[in-house]
């Protein structure tokens, strides 16, 4: 059994090593989520400038995703098994838009004849392969009820732009069957998306480049968002609390917030218990167990003005509540 627990230990430990090394260069644009310019540029920006703020991926995800990546090597390699002939581009630098392309391969011939077909690998599971068989081209995914799928084609048309290639086809794997389902487009038939992104990178470049992000609008997407729990932080209202509230770092503070968050939920318990224990027995001192319940008599004061006369001199007055949110679980 101990050693199960170990094996398991040590594999947890390996993957969160890769996770962490996996880490890539946020100081630019990335084509896999260049789609989140038509949705909030904010966000782009905050990537870039603050990117240790985005909340972390957590491993369970980091398991599904490197998963993906295996089955799309398996991929690659059945394709090249059946002739196909294959390109990779590796991971591009495209200046212009400051951002970062790596398009999985380039089909340069198909069956014996040459052609130029940008490719991507996307595996899922089961549930999620059975609705993407129901895409037929690019408009399907840019509705599709899965956000990161809404993705794909933006990722696609800058591979394809960045490498002058129209043919775009995106090839689906369910991971548990091995069954397969295409997905085509050709890039000139969605060059008014493809614009509408490219220009959005300039804007969120611009404003990098200034050091500055736009003020938070709260969305929709906002739960979708790496920084709706580390910065942005959605008030009741539904907007920001980022941009009109200071930003302190006081780890003393911080820690005592935390300890009375922890101990704050019993505090009804410890009332109804104290309750109980002080009105036990027949009101002399007793020991039970380890403990002495000790009774005695204090003598005080307290004010006996009558209420008429006490309401004659009330007057109006202010004061200042404070509460805590919690700002990790923000909705
Ligand atoms: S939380 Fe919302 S407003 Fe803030 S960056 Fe993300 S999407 Fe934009």
């Amino acid at each position: 059994m101990n050693n199960a627990q170990t094996l398991i230990e040590d594999l947890d430990t390996a993957q969160r090593a890769r996770m962490k090394a996996d880490d890539f260069d946020r100081s630019y644009n990335h084509a896999h989520d260049a789609a989140w310019v038509t949705k909030c540029k904010r966000r782009n920006c905050l990537m870039r400038l603050i990117p240790d703020l985005a909340e972390e991926i957590e491993l369970d995800r980091y398991r599904i995703m490197e998963e993906g990546h295996r089955q799309e090597v398996l991929m690659r390699e059945e394709l090249q098994a059946a002739g196909t002939i294959l390109w990779h581009p590796g991971r591009l630098e495209w200046e212009e838009y400051e951002a970062k392309v790596e398009p999985d391969d380039v089909i340069t011939e198909q069956r014996g004849k040459p052609c130029k077909i940008v490719l991507d690998y996307k595996s899922s599971d089961p549930y999620i392969f059975r609705k993407a068989q129901r895409y037929k081209d690019f408009n399907d995914l840019l509705s599709s009820e899965f956000f990161w799928m809404g993705h794909y084609p933006s990722q696609m048309l800058m591979y394809g732009a960045k490498l002058g290639i129209q043919e775009l086809l995106i090839l689906f794997k369910d991971k548990s069957r091995g069954t397969k389902h295409a997905v085509e487009a050709v890039a000139d038939d969605y060059k008014n998306y493809l614009f509408e992104i490219l220009a959005g990178l300039k804007e969120v470049n611009a404003l990098v480049a200034k050091n500055q992000a736009p003020k938070a609008v709260m969305t929709e997407h906002c739960t979708k968002c790496e920084f709706m729990s580390t910065y942005c932080f959605p008030d009741d209202d539904g907007t920001a609390l980022a941009d009109r509230t200071p930003r302190i770092s006081d780890a003393d503070m911080e820690t005592k917030i935390k300890r009375y968050t922890e101990i704050k939920p019993f505090e009804k318990e410890a009332k109804s218990l104290w309750s109980e224990i002080k009105d036990f027995g027949d009101g002399s001192s007793v020991i039970i167990g380890n403990y002495l319940l000790k009774r005695a008599e204090i003598l005080t004061t307290k004010d006996g003005t009558p209420k008429e006369i006490k309401e004659q001199y009330k007057v109006p007055n202010s004061y200042f509540r404070t509460t805590l949110k919690d700002l990790n679980r923000p909705l």
